[in-house]
């Protein structure tokens, strides 16, 4: 038996007796095979039939062979098919003619069967082979837009719902919908679907969805073709008959997936009565756009967890350790920005400059300890009442730095009498020692100014303030 046994034959000759044996001999090595008289009742039979093979005659009566093999070849849609050409022309001038025209080969009569079949066997795997090229080239052409869709966003939801859709269009199926849930859970979680693009996170009673569960649990495609005679869903059919329940559904397909070596979910496709059944081919092309995509994703996850990790390292070089206030450096930085903006498109500009009064008494008489929780307090007291605009820093060891973007002396000057006001009122003991009261003295200074050119000027304006309050008393603000 022939390798491609199976594969299906149209002979296409006026010569009957001709066509008995030829017919004879091809069935006899397991192939099918359909006849059809020359001319233009080939064309509909070839359409009809899809054979993997035409043998066909050169010269025949009422139509010339060459003439019809032309015709073939120029109609894409059998482009592909390997035709066979058979004559009794000598052979030099048939050959040279019918390869020309887009023969894959020639046979002379009288053919010596070994021959025939050796040659019928090698054109229907290449023929195979073209057709499995060419729907590779087209997977990968859909693949192609799939991913450039995916891996341009990045939400993991977004990807999800892009998926669903993509494969939905590109196998032509209405249902199409991905479930997160592992071997062995009662309950998944759909997070997208093609027939319902508003659909977040529905729940759904893995009982119910057998091939879902198999999928889960094997690793592999499940392929229910029909689900009114798969074995697989004999319980349910059980079940919906007994409920009285019409399901629509007439295939369905479970594609498990991983990600980093951990088992996410199924795809889960489905057919209903109006569509074509799903197939193995079906399942597997949408087996390969999910596994280039999810190769893709991660991929797409690891730069963003590498710029994220350059941003939280940026972060953390920014950042003041005791506090969490960004830390001199960066105020510097954030500074210059806001000096610039505020000079670009005129806005005000006021920093305020806050000490704590005779802070070392407290490391003296207290300790350290204390003396950083008091920090830390003050950091979060300041970033509490400050706007989100504002930048918060820790300037020096116990003086902070308020920027404070769009805003004049006259409002900034009301808040620092506030915040100096909350400080003098709150107890910044540590639960269970003594009460631990403490003052603030907060200078301010406020751009446009034409001494401040630079963040460092700034900072200068605003410790001279900072100094007439200590002066003058301390617990006070000045400007
Ligand atoms: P004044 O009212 O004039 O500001 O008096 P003061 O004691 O607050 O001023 P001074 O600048 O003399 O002292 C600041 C103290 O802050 C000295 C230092 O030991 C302490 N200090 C600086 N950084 C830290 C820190 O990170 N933790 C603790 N616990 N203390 C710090
Ligand atoms: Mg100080
Ligand atoms: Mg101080």
């Amino acid at each position: 038996m022939a390798e491609s046994a199976g594969a299906r034959i149209l002979v296409a000759d006026d010569d009957q007796s001709l066509v008995r044996t030829l017919s004879w001999i091809l069935k006899e090595n397991g192939y099918e095979v359909i006849t059809a008289p020359g001319g233009e009742g080939l064309l509909v039979k070839l359409e009809e039939a899809k054979p993997s093979l035409l043998l066909l005659d050169i010269m025949m009566p009422k139509v010339d062979g060459l003439q019809l093999l032309e015709r073939l070849k120029s109609d894409h849609r059998f482009r592909d098919l390997p035709v066979l050409m058979i004559s009794s022309m000598p052979p030099e001038e048939a050959t040279v003619k019918a390869l020309g025209l887009g023969a894959a080969d020639f046979i002379s009569k009288p053919f010596r069967v070994r021959e025939l079949l050796a040659r019928v066997e090698a054109h229907i795997r290449v023929g195979r082979e073209l057709a499995k090229a060419r729907e590779e080239a087209r997977s990968r052409a859909a693949m192609v837009d799939i991913l450039q869709e995916v891996t341009d966003s990045l939400k993991p939801d977004e990807i999800y719902h892009i998926l669903a859709r993509r494969v939905a269009r590109v196998l032509n199926i209405s249902k199409c919908s991905m479930v997160l849930a592992k071997a062995g859970d009662e309950v998944g979680v759909v997070v997208a679907a093609y027939e319902n693009p508003m659909l977040r996170n529905l729940q759904i009673e893995l009982v119910r969805y057998p091939e879902i569960r198999r999928a889960l649990s094997t690793g592999r495609i499940v392929l229910v073709e029909d689900v009114a005679t798969d074995p697989l869903y004999a319980e349910e059919r059980q079940r919906w008959e007994s409920d009285g329940i019409k399901v629509p559904t007439r295939s369905a397909v479970a594609i498990p997936f991983w990600m980093r070596e951990q088992q996410i979910g199924v795809f889960f496709l489905r057919t209903t009565g109006d569509d074509l059944p799903l197939t193995q081919a079906d399942a597997q092309f949408a087996e390969t756009v999910i596994k280039t995509a999810v190769a893709a994703i991660e991929k797409a996850y690891d730069f963003e967890t590498a710029v994220s990790d350059k941003q939280r390292l940026e972060k953390l070089a920014a950042t003041d350790a005791l506090t969490g206030c960004l830390n001199r450096r960066a105020l510097a930085e954030a500074l210059e920005t806001e000096i610039d903006r505020a000079r670009r498109y005129t806005l005000g500009l006021t920093i305020l400059l806050l000490d704590i009064d005779r802070f070392k008494q407290i490391n003296d008489s207290r300790g350290h300890i204390t003396g950083d929780s008091v920090l830390r307090q003050m950091g979060d007291l300041l970033i509490r009442e400050a706007r989100s605009v504002d930048i918060v820093a820790r300037y020096g060891g116990e003086e902070f730095v308020l920027v404070m973007p769009e805003t004049a002396m006259q409002g900034a000057a009301i808040f620092a009498d506030r915040l100096r006001r909350r400080v003098e009122t709150r107890d910044f003991a540590d639960p269970g020692e003594d009460p631990l009261h403490l003052t603030v003295s907060i200078g301010l200074a406020s751009f446009p100014d034409e001494r401040i050119t630079s963040a460092d000027t700034f900072v200068a304006r605003a410790d001279q303030a900072l100094y007439r309050a200590k002066n003058e008393g301390r617990n006070l603000v000045r400007q």
